[in-house]
């Protein structure tokens, strides 16, 4: 029996493949390929390009390939174009995982993990994040995942479908091997950001906010490798396969680092001065976002093995410096 990876092109969705697809499974993918890369894609996958909104195509999907479950990343997750665009999360994210699960029931395939997010928190009472804290988004594209994990929570009591929720905190990194990485139009996240530094795209990295409450004022993130989240992936589904209950669990490394010290290890890892500047806060970041992993550790038995920031830095800028311009070169 197959896995099914929605939005198996873009950025996490890719590396999950390659992970699976590693440890021997036989891998569907399907993806709109509005933000991903069908280059990103395992040869070995095999690949529909469809739109989860499109009912006819999923039907026909589950009706050809013998999907025992599903993994969902195929949602827009960009916080600022959320604030200016509401409505077009409401439809790719909440409108595309309704037909989504309509269509798993109507097949009877009742197994899904799916990519949710530490902005269900929205500004976190305490630090680490444990999964029973208040969830408040405070932007449409952490309200809409979370109104995704409760879509999952009423069809799991009405249908029987199983889910693990999975909270990512800061997705960071590349394949170790420098095949697929980081590829995002426009690019909004600080790694990538800094490292067009050194790659002669950019003059400096601008700092949003040298006033937040924090030891060197600027925002504290955990960051933690895509192949770590990948692996997280597959232990998710294969703990529903078991039998597992649903669930939703954080990921992250469980340390914090601020935006300055983020930049000082990039320019240790580039060899470059990549110089700073700092700017006013960016609208909607909460000062500190750790997470709590342990109930993955204790219940998934996940152990990330990218804890050290140096390391998923080099990552990163083994593939950028190799693919200045992501999937185009
Ligand atoms: N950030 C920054 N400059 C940039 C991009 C991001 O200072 O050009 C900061 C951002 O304000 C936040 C941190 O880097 O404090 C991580 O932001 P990112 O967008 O990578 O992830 P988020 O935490 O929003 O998921």
């Amino acid at each position: 029996m197959a896995i099914l990876v929605l939005g198996g092109a873009g950025y996490i969705g890719s590396h999950t493949v390659y992970e699976l697809i590693g440890a021997g499974r036989d891998v569907v993918v399907a993806d709109n390929l509005v933000t991903g890369f069908r280059k990103a894609v395992h040869p070995k996958a095999r690949f529909y390009e469809l739109d989860i909104r499109d009912r006819k195509a999923l039907d026909a999907l589950f009706e050809r390939e013998n999907i025992e479950g599903v993994i969902h990343f195929a949602a827009s997750s960009q916080v600022g174009e959320s604030m200016k665009d509401p409505l077009k999360y409401y439809d790719n994210n909440l409108w595309g995982t309704n037909c989504l699960l309509e269509s798993m029931v109507a097949h009877n395939v009742k197994k899904i993990v799916f990519s949710s997010t530490a902005a269900t928190y929205g500004l976190p009472e305490k630090t680490p994040i444990l999964e029973t804290d208040r969830t408040s988004p405070i932007n449409p594209y952490g309200e809409t995942k979370l109104a995704m994990e409760k879509m999952m929570r009423w069809t799991d009591l009405a249908c029987g479908l199983k889910y693990v929720a999975l909270r990512y905190f800061n997705a960071c990194g590349a394949h170790p091997d420098g095949v697929i990485g980081e590829a995002h139009d426009p690019e909004t996240h600080l790694i990538p950001i800094i490292l067009q530094v050194p790659n002669g795209q950019r003059e400096f990295i601008g700092i949003f906010g040298g006033d937040y409450n924090t030891k060197d004022g600027t925002c504290v993130r955990d960051y933690i490798h895509v192949t770590d989240l990948a692996q997280a992936h597959i232990l998710a589904l294969d703990y529903l396969l078991a039998g597992g209950e649903s669930n939703t669990f954080n990921l992250g490394n469980g340390v914090g680092f601020t935006n300055k010290e983020v930049v000082e290890t990039a320019r240790r890892v580039t060899g470059h001065p990549i110089p700073e500047k700092l700017l006013d806060r960016r609208p909607g970041d909460p000062d500190i976002l750790v997470a709590s992993s342990e109930k993955a550790k204790s219940v998934l038995g996940w152990s990330p093995k990218y804890a050290d920031l140096e390391t998923i830095i080099s990552t990163a800028w083994n593939w950028h410096r190799t693919h200045p311009h992501g999937y185009a070169d």
